[in-house]
């Protein structure tokens, strides 16, 4: 892309009415704009980021075993009575009237939908289990919008709901999806402590929510200095239920709570160890039996004809949330540093003279091949000095800066920096190859 063409609105100031540093770069880095309380506009580099991450959901789920669908936004008030959670949802809930005076909502989560959708396809034990899932946009009217991204009224999630026969075979579902949430963080390059949690208006019985320190983040959270290791999640085999919940145990031994969730006896058992912090809560695993599909009055025929109730569970990740929780966990004073696996773009080639044909010619060379390889590139192509041309490199963060300058290009060299890090001079014919 070049970026003389691109939609890349940046700012010079920090906006004032943005408090957290991950709001505050989103909107210098002209990634996204705000158009009313809580909801955001996603422009072309916010929208790749987002991209990338939907992406890593997506692989991450499909490998756990789980099949995407996409639900509608709209839902009926109708299908919200069924489980009662219509009148107790509360204010938080975007209600909505159609022309023929239809009560309908935005939805804010869609456990009663893909109860009923299951309740039409399935009919035995054998099409069970089944976890199913979608990437789509919720809606709360949250009371305080805030921090951006961070708690946003419209927001992305991914949300998937597991069927299963009994008890043991939704814990299972829950493990499984437990351990790709490890994975999937993992290779956005963060890393998420599992916490045991309240249920909330989710209803049930067992939740973990998975939970990013930062300073900016709005949950206290208390755990074991042993979770600041990444853990190796490589060696599991989660088709393999027994293993899958040794391996969760012994990862659970070690103390993680939020504030709600405290537990001031295992805390002092671990005092010495004890960390303190704030956490952004990127995705919560629940498990509720069958809250809803007695309910709602789903069952499927057993083995020996008798009707069963399936047991569920529901797994949401804030797909926008992540974004700015990312920005909060890897940035400098310059701007935001990517981690590869979500960055916009990989590499900036910067051209510091567009009107010298040495260095012209070098930089579009490169650009070209660098195209032709597939690698991701940003091409600053623009008018603009050197300084201004760094400066938005930094502030957008991307992974690598490939710098084409009238020095290097006698000596036939360009430099490759590392966003946050060292710089190289590499052979201006090596230089494509080294970023593959
Ligand atoms: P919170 O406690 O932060 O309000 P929640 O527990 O109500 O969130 P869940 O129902 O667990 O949210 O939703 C699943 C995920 O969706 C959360 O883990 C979070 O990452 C994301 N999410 C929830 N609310 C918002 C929001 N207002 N803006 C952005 N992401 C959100
Ligand atoms: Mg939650």
């Amino acid at each position: 892309m070049r970026l003389s063409r691109y939609f890349l609105p940046v700012l010079k100031e920090t906006p004032g009415d943005a408090q957290v540093v991950s709001h505050q770069l989103m909107l210098r880095a002209g990634m996204i704009r705000q158009t009313a309380a809580g909801i955001y506009a996603w422009l072309p580099l916010g929208k790749r980021v987002l991209a990338k991450i939907e992406n890593i959901v997506r692989e991450e789920q499909d490998r756990a075993g789980a099949i995407e669908v996409l639900m509608p936004t709209i839902q009926s008030a109708d299908l919200w009575r069924q489980s009662g959670r219509y009148d107790a949802y509360g204010p938080k809930m975007l209600r909505i009237t159609d022309r023929h005076d239809r009560e309908m909502l935005f939805s804010p989560t869609a456990e009663e939908l893909f109860t009923q959708i299951f309740q039409n396809g399935a009919k035995s034990y054998r099409d069970l289990p089944r976890n199913i899932y979608q990437i789509q946009w919720k809606f709360r009217d949250e009371v305080r919008p805030r921090f951006g991204v961070l708690r946003g009224r419209e927001f992305l999630m991914k949300d998937a709901y597991s069927f299963d026969v009994d008890y043991a075979g939704a814990c299972h579902s829950y493990n499984r999806m437990f351990i790709a949430y490890l994975r999937t963080f993992a290779r956005m390059g963060i890393h998420a402590i599992p916490m045991r949690a309240d249920t909330g208006p989710i209803g049930g019985d067992l939740s973990h929510e998975f939970i990013v320190l930062a300073p900016t983040g709005e949950s206290d959270v208390f755990y074991h200095e042993n979770w600041e290791k990444g853990r190796d999640t490589a060696h599991v085999d989660a088709d393999d239920a027994g293993a899958l919940e040794a391996f969760i145990d012994g990862l659970n031994a070690d103390y993680a709570a939020t504030d709600e969730k405290r537990d001031m006896a295992a805390e002092a058992a671990c005092a010495p160890s004890l960390k303190q912090s704030k956490g952004i809560e990127v995705g919560q695993v629940f498990y509720f039996g069958e809250k809803y599909t007695k309910a709602m009055g789903v069952t499927v025929q057993g083995p020996d004809g008798a009707a069963i109730t399936p047991h569920m569970g529901s797994y949401g990740i804030g797909v926008s949330r992540l974004v700015g929780a990312i920005i909060e966990a890897c940035h400098d004073k310059d701007g935001i540093v990517w981690p590869e696996a979500v960055a916009p773009f990989k590499v900036a080639l910067i051209n510091l003279r567009v009107d010298d044909a040495a260095c012209k010619a070098a930089a579009e060379t490169l650009y070209a091949e660098l195209t032709a390889k597939g690698v991701e590139v940003l091409y600053d192509d623009r008018d603009e000095r050197g300084g201004a041309k760094f400066a938005t490199a930094d502030l957008i963060g991307l992974p690598w800066q490939l710098v084409i300058g009238p020095k290097g290009v006698a000596d036939g060299v360009a430099e490759l920096k590392r966003r946050g890090g060292d710089r190289i001079e590499v052979p201006l014919a090596e230089a494509a190859a080294r970023l593959v």
